[in-house]
């Protein structure tokens, strides 16, 4: 009977350029590397911590050590749910190091069966939707540049949520008419202006909206919702399975983020919990490297929308990127 082992260490990602968004600034993303080890099986884990969720690389090293004693007392004969049970109930919060267990899991069950992680998950690659590229708030100069290095992506989505939204969006007009996700990040105050620029930015060719409103606005989610010609989704409104009662009614659909909902076991009850209710899905990432990725892309055909563009973002992945093909994550055919 072999045991179970968990080690992690911490890693800084660098961005490509600094990454701008309505409520803030940066230049890196703190994260924690998991590594779940039975015999001589292993699975791959992260945890990206991004400064608004408020993890860092104390608060997982904290966590992940109180993991790694729980998972001691497993063998190679293990259930997902269980052991994330046990994992969840370990503290509150900690949502990105307990998905940092749960990545490191599914990986480690994808190595010991021989099957890729999409097939263990019931998913169908050619559903793969395409994935967006996103753009941060940026000169125009700028999101030229950045323009050209997405020119492999079918979607580009743009943060907004700024006193001069239109003169965002003309700019990537003036540069590609590929169709455009228009996230908010709680930029938005006014409902009738929100609505107005809905309709204008429908007629620019955004396809969706992301998080108009403060995450606890949700009344004015709900008006925009009832009125925009454009789907809503929530993203910063919408972290756990737990929230969705509650947010179900205000938007069209949410944002489901490994980082947020503690990962792949919890992802999959938010899908089907989701599509009992009608909502539309879209699967998000951090600035994640390509293991936090490709481990989003596996549930992403299950999903209506792709936003995993994460480790296009980086400049120091530890693993090589993910191929992408006609704008969408390829899903390997083994282990990964
Ligand atoms: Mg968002």
């Amino acid at each position: 009977m072999h045991i179970m082992h968990l080690s992690y260490h911490p890693l800084v990602l660098e961005l490509k350029h600094p990454f701008r968004i309505a409520t803030g600034m940066r230049t890196h993303t703190n994260a924690m590397r998991t590594c779940i080890r039975v015999g001589a099986h292993e699975g791959l884990g992260e945890a990206v911590m991004v400064p608004y969720y408020g993890e860092n690389h104390e608060t997982a090293s904290t966590f992940l050590a109180k993991a790694a004693a729980l998972l001691h007392g497993f063998s190679g004969d293990f259930s997902i749910a269980s052991i994330m049970g046990e994992v969840d109930a370990i503290a509150s919060g900690n949502h990105a190091a307990k998905a940092a267990v749960d990545i490191a899991l599914h990986n480690l069950w994808s190595d010991m069966t021989g099957h890729p992680l999409w097939e263990l998950l019931g998913s169908d690659p050619e559903k793969m939707p395409p994935t967006s590229f996103t753009l941060g708030i940026d000169t125009p100069e700028v999101l030229r540049q950045k323009m050209a290095e997405a020119a492999d992506f079918q979607v580009i989505k743009i943060k907004i949520g700024t006193a001069d939204d239109r003169s965002i969006i003309r700019t990537i007009r003036e540069i590609t008419d590929k169709p455009i996700y228009a996230d908010a990040n709680q930029g938005w105050t006014d409902r009738e202006a929100a609505l107005d620029l809905v309709h204008w930015l429908q007629a620019q060719g955004v396809v969706l909206i992301e998080q108009p409103f403060l995450k606890t606005d949700l009344a004015a989610a709900a008006w925009l919702t009832a009125r925009s010609p454009l789907p809503v989704f929530a993203d910063e409104s919408f972290q756990r399975l737990s929230d969705l009662p509650a947010v179900a009614d205000c938007f069209h659909g949410l944002n489901i983020k490994l980082m947020k909902c503690t990962g792949l076991h919890e992802g999959q009850q938010i899908v089907r919990a989701a599509r009992a209710r009608h909502l539309k899905l879209m699967i998000g990432c951090m600035t994640e490297t390509p293991c936090g990725i490709l481990a989003a892309a596996a549930l992403a055909p299950q999903c209506d929308f792709a936003d995993l563009d994460g480790c296009w973002l980086v400049k120091n992945n530890p693993l090589p990127l993910p191929d992408l093909r006609e704008g969408r994550v390829w899903l390997p055919h083994f282990p990964s």
